[in-house]
């Protein structure tokens, strides 16, 4: 068994009732993100060489996918079987700075914060921790507390 098929099913612990997507590993994910989710449709994709049918849904990350980006693709599905409406970018938007980007993508979006706060605990490395860090004082500072300090 692929070990990323064995720690999707542990994330997914909780929701027992979720049939979980399969997961593919492949370096061609545009927009340079390290994972991709698609949404269940009843159509086929061709990854690679190969064709996957997505009535499940489909979860795509890169040979340097770590755990974290696999909990957050698996909540967006985990929204989509739970009756969410995506309203995320979908793609990756570069703005003037990668810290205005990484703000954007995720303040943007009820569905991207949501997954990024889901996979807070799989985190290994500290820079999706400095945009967690970006994220609270752009919170902060609008909300005015920082101006109050
Ligand atoms: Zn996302």
């Amino acid at each position: 068994m692929q070990p990323e098929l064995l720690m999707l099913r542990h994330i997914a612990r909780p929701d027992k009732q979720i049939i979980l997507p399969p997961v593919v590993l492949s370096e061609n994910i545009p927009y340079t993100s390290d994972g991709m989710y698609l949404f269940p449709e009843n159509v086929e994709i061709m990854i690679g060489e190969k064709f996957y049918p997505l009535d499940r849904g489909l979860i795509v990350i890169s040979p340097n996918a770590e755990d974290f980006h696999l909990a957050h693709e698996y909540r967006h599905h985990w929204q989509w079987m739970n009756g969410w409406e995506f309203d995320g970018p979908g793609e990756w938007q570069q703005r003037k700075t990668y810290k205005k980007s990484i703000i954007d993508y995720f303040m943007g979006s009820r569905s991207e914060m949501d997954a990024h706060l889901f996979s807070l605990p799989y985190i290994k490395k500290d820079f999706p921790l400095q945009w967690q860090e970006w994220l609270i004082k752009e919170r902060e500072r609008r909300e005015g507390w920082i101006d109050r300090y």
